[in-house]
């Protein structure tokens, strides 16, 4: 799935850290198992299905975590219905390992007092027991002994079916006992009264000996059930649902036999969505219009069971046969190619497809009824074909090229050709991800995969990523699936990476490595937050499956890949990858089995696992501070963590393949040097005559230097005489890691602007762009604060360092990406900053549009274009006249954004309802809505008090827990840096409990609201003084 565009317009965010978690200690898998809660003594087939080591690795790595363990108390509980959790709040005695423990700063004997206390317990307990044991009548079960005069048994370890007979299982995982071998769909959809039904065959084997049978199935009405054992006749069987956890089951009195075969046909009736998961229904309207509409799917990560029953756990791979019937005027679609059409007594059409030749996870399947138009070309022996709907079919061929390109290029890379004979590409008018990679049947957002004939490189960067990293999964994801949603990264790191390396050696053109670039700069900040968590981190409840899909999994996880690349001689990595899918091809893996085929492929297999642990398993990210004495570089590492009292305390210890250039060689690849660091610090030789060291080539690794005060002025003295002696990544590189310097409080913000001096003859896209970034997320924070003197000194002191720069700037057509990128992060701060020029430009070129039909704004000034335009009362009416006729998405959503940035109060209060109520602007767009609001002066606080009203509604269109959730948080508190706000924003959110209260983007959110808060009071004066 690609969250790109639900990201990619987000506040970078400030200053981050943390208040309330104690840093947990170096990831230690095997320590402390005792804490773990312990359940009753399980069944063998009460082993969840989690094929080779994965839930050993995840529990283990949980068990650190004092403070998620908290967490997990609420949640299980919830999980696990009311009665267990009143069992286990009935026998949670102080020591409950679900109970928070400050761990114990040293050992001591226990006293005489509590001696005794504990032989007292011990001699009740002994007591107790042996009365139980000796009543008549008593067996010990894991029931306990039943009250004599107690008419039904209960057993507290099930919970209640919604029938009240007892539910068979007690954990969200699904038992390995059965496993589900092929799934036979018929879905028949009705469009007018927004319903199906559907007709499962799922045909099973038995893996171990059970008396039951249990999978998932969400908001399905089940009609009828009938079970069929080896050759034996079908007969009708009950199914118990525990809604709580979203399981069905059926229960059987005899034993089903490992190696037996079964089939469990099932009825059911529901209605389709109106979110945006599961099967659901989106509408369109033409250019005539007239509105149709159409029902598709978006499964990952836990939605396909609200469409068919199913072993709904990427483990549970099958094959599938999908029917689906539909009205004549329609069309549909599903991961495989279709194999034939017949006519049903009703009239409708019944389409069934072929059955499914590879297996596949539940997550990816899909299907779509709809009246899509679509091209296609072959590419090799697949194919590719895009779906849009009608009026937008012109606005398809830039998508279809790009795609066929990409399969040619995956399809060499990975030395393994893609596995199905067609892959088709849809434009979906309701979407709320980027995009979905569900086998041979890829969906998208209209804005991620539709760009018109004269579209700028900006909206082809960004269909072209898109359709990039979805690509990728076709193998990473799709052929090879990770096994549970705690190595979620080996699909969406891989993902992410992959779609920068094949824009970057297929489309040079789109510049996306400027792009990657600040996609690692945005991964640095989420993860040197103390509210960050490891790439791999244990996933227990269904909220944090969806919290996964976060900047961890899929920023950080692309970083690691790059640096591990980058550390790697020649095609290795390409060959470790080759192995690795050619080895896992149609399975389930553990990032374990990344490392070890990426090991076979080095000489002398030199373990690649022992590195990437060291990045894998503990949050966060190194310092590197550097210190030089005469020939001897020292170089030191610690946890580079934003905490607001200013205390770094972890003793994290990364293996850092550092790399690093000097002043006599430090443009090239071939300039590069390495040097591992495994431990605390290091030393290297260096000729004395050096002037200067620049670590982190590239800024590929995924770490920031400090260089002393000598260090800093040595590197800045060098670029104020020449920019061009350090490549344009290392020159952005320096002024991110000025920045998060300054931030953790080891510079002054003098060195920064010191830093800053050399600004004024810089010219390439990247140094600028992360320089306006950092400077207007302090012009915000300080605006927010309402500090009207330094809002305009800070004001005036962005305009005049890039006051050339922007005077520079054409406004006609501009062909280069990267040029595209800077004139328009360059204009859009300056005209928001009031900049005359910009102003004046902005304005006579909109005058020119609305004149002249003839007049076109270049795509990458469009927004801004827009904004300056919908500022004035005129204006606003007049954009909001043209988004409601406009059809063309990429524009659509940029007038959307102007007409979001107003600063009347009452315009934005009603932007904010009708994107809430999905009129005149598509619901999908409330985060984009949300974070141009929130980026305002006049907007920040009405997002703030609307999603506190609002906060139901909101989590009933996106789950508790989803990327766009995460987002709206985000975007709203992120500028907060007072103490009344942080305290608001805590009440607010404590008094969710679980409607919310437990999201790790909340931590994250308090933790940023303090950190600016301290970054604030600290450097308040030196603003004050230096600005
Ligand atoms: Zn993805």
């Amino acid at each position: 799935m690609d969250i790109f565009l639900i990201r990619a317009n987000l506040p970078r965010n400030m200053i981050e850290n943390s208040m309330f978690e104690e840093e947990p200690d170096v990831v230690d898998l095997a320590k402390d198992s005792a804490a773990f809660p312990t359940f009753p003594a399980l069944d063998p087939d009460e082993v969840v299905y989690e094929p080779r080591s994965s839930r050993l690795l995840v529990r283990g790595l949980g068990e650190n975590e004092l403070d998620e363990e908290e967490e997990d108390y609420e949640s299980s509980a919830r999980l696990l219905g009311m009665s267990f959790m009143n069992r286990s709040s009935a026998h949670r005695p102080s020591s409950s390992p679900y109970t928070r423990q400050a761990p114990p700063r040293s050992c001591s004997r226990p006293s005489a007092r509590t001696m005794v206390v504990c032989v007292l317990f011990l001699v009740i307990v002994a007591s107790m027991t042996m009365v139980l044991y000796f009543l008549p009548g008593c067996t010990f079960t894991r029931t306990g002994c039943p009250k004599s005069n107690s008419t039904t048994p209960i057993d507290p370890a099930y919970p209640n079916s919604t029938n009240g007979e007892l539910f068979p299982w007690t954990e969200l995982r699904l038992p390995a006992s059965i496993r589900p071998l092929h799934y036979d769909l018929t879905l028949n959809p009705d469009l007018k009264t927004m319903t199906f039904t559907g007709h499962t065959v799922i045909s099973m084997s038995v893996q171990h000996n059970t008396k039951r049978i249990v999978l998932h199935s969400a908001e399905l009405n089940i009609t009828k059930a009938t079970f069929q054992l080896d050759d034996g006749k079908p007969s009708d069987v009950t199914v118990l649902e525990y809604k709580p956890r979203q399981q069905i089951a059926v229960k059987f009195t005899e034993e089903l036999k490992a190696g037996q075969h079964l089939v469990l046909t099932l009825d059911y009736s529901a209605n389709l969505s109106h979110n945006y998961d599961g099967f659901y229904n989106s509408s369109h309207t033409d250019k005539n219009g007239v509105k149709s509409v159409l029902a598709a799917t978006q499964f990952e990560p836990l939605a396909a069971r609200k469409a068919f029953p199913c072993f709904d756990e990427p483990a549970f791979k099958a094959t599938f046969l999908v029917k689906i019937s539909r009205e004549s005027g329609y069309m549909t679609l599903s991961n495989m190619p279709k194999a034939k059409t017949t006519e049903l007594p009703s009239g409708l059409l019944l389409d069934e497809f072929e059955k499914s030749s590879v297996n596949m996870s539940t997550y990816l399947v899909a299907f779509i009824v709809a009246n899509f138009t679509s091209i296609s070309e072959n590419v090799s022996d697949t194919l590719v074909s895009v779906y849009s709907v009608p009026d937008k079919k012109e606005h398809t061929r830039f998508a279809l090229k790009t795609a066929s390109k990409l399969l040619q290029f995956y399809n060499n890379f990975f030395d393994k050709t893609y596995s199905l004979k067609k892959l088709d590409l849809v434009a979906i008018p309701d979407f709320l991800a980027g995009a979905m990679e569900n086998w041979g049947l890829i969906t998208f957002r209209e804005t991620s995969l539709l760009v018109g004939n004269n579209s700028s490189r900006l909206e082809q960067q960004l269909v072209a990523s898109v359709i990039a990293h979805e690509l990728a999964h076709q193998w990473f994801g799709n052929l090879v699936t990770m096994s549970w949603w705690n190595d979620l990264w080996l699909n969406e790191g891989f993902a992410t990476y992959m779609q920068y390396m094949s824009l970057q050696r297929e489309f040079p053109e789109l510049d996306t490595d400027n792009l990657f670039l600040a996609m690692r700069f945005r991964a640095l900040a989420k993860d040197a937050l103390n509210s960050s968590h490891p790439v791999i981190v244990k996933v227990d409840t269904a909220e944090q499956v969806l919290e996964m899909f976060d900047s961890v999994s899929y920023e950080k996880g692309a970083s690691i890949l790059l640096m591990l690349n980058a550390s790697l001689p020649g095609e290795q990595f390409r060959k470790g990858i080759i192995e690795y899918l050619r080895k896992f091809s149609g399975l389930n893996t553990v990032t374990e089995d990344l490392w070890n085929s990426l090991t076979q492929v080095t000489p002398q297999h030199q373990s690649v696992s022992e590195m990437m642990k060291s990045w894998m398993l503990q949050k966060g990210f190194p310092l590197i501070t550097v210190s030089r004495s005469k020939g001897q570089v020292t170089l030191t590492q610690e946890h580079f963590l934003l905490t607001a009292d200013n205390t770094t305390r972890s003793s994290s210890l990364w293996h850092i393949p550092v790399t690093y250039v000097n002043d006599s060689c430090s443009l090239e690849p071939e300039c590069k040097q390495l040097f591992t660091l495994k431990t605390a610090s290091g030393t290297l030789k260096l000729p004395d005559n050096v002037k200067w060291l620049k670590l982190n080539y590239r800024n590929t690794g995924f770490y920031i230097v400090h260089y002393g005060d000598e260090g800093w002025k040595a590197l800045i003295d060098a670029l104020n005489q020449n920019i061009s002696v350090l490549t344009h990544e290392d020159r952005a590189s320096l002024i991110h890691n000025m920045f998060a310097l300054s931030r953790l409080g080891r510079v002054t913000f003098r060195q920064v602007l010191s830093l800053l001096n050399y600004i004024s003859n810089e010219t390439d896209t990247a140094p600028v762009t992360e320089a306006l970034s950092q400077l207007t997320t302090i012009y915000k924070l300080l605006d927010k604060r309402q500090e009207l003197g330094l809002v305009a000194r800070m004001k005036a002191y962005i305009l005049n360092r890039f006051d050339s720069l922007i005077c520079k700037q054409t406004w006609g057509e501009e062909l280069s990406a990267s040029k595209q990128k800077l004139r328009s992060a360059l204009l859009e701060s300056a005209c928001s900053l009031d900049h005359p020029y910009c102003v004046q430009n902005a304005t006579e070129l909109y005058k020119q549009y609305l004149e002249s039909n003839r007049t076109k704004i270049p795509g990458d000034l469009q927004r801004l274009v827009f904004t300056v335009a919908a500022r004035s009362d005129e204006g606003w009416v007049q954009v909001l006249q043209m988004y409601a006729h406009a059809t063309y998405d990429a524009e659509k959503r940029k007038m959307l954004q102007a007409l979001a940035s107003t600063q009347d109060t009452r315009r934005i209060v009603w932007i904010l309802k009708a994107v809430l109520n999905g009129e005149t602007v598509q619901t999908q767009e409330l985060p984009l809505v949300f974070s141009t609001v929130s980026n305002g002066f006049a907007g920040h606080l009405f997002t703030w008090n609307f999603i506190q009203e609002n906060w139901n509604r909101l989590i009933e269109k996106f789950p508790v827990g989803s990327s766009a959730i995460q987002s709206i948080i985000t975007s709203t508190t992120s500028q907060f840096s007072t103490q009344a706000h942080l305290d608001q924003v805590q009440g607010f959110f404590t008094s969710l409990k679980e409607r919310g209260s437990q999201m790790r983007v909340v931590q994250e959110a308090l933790e940023t609201i303090r950190l600016n808060q301290c970054w604030m009071d600290r450097n308040l004066p030196a603003f004050r003084q230096w600005l």
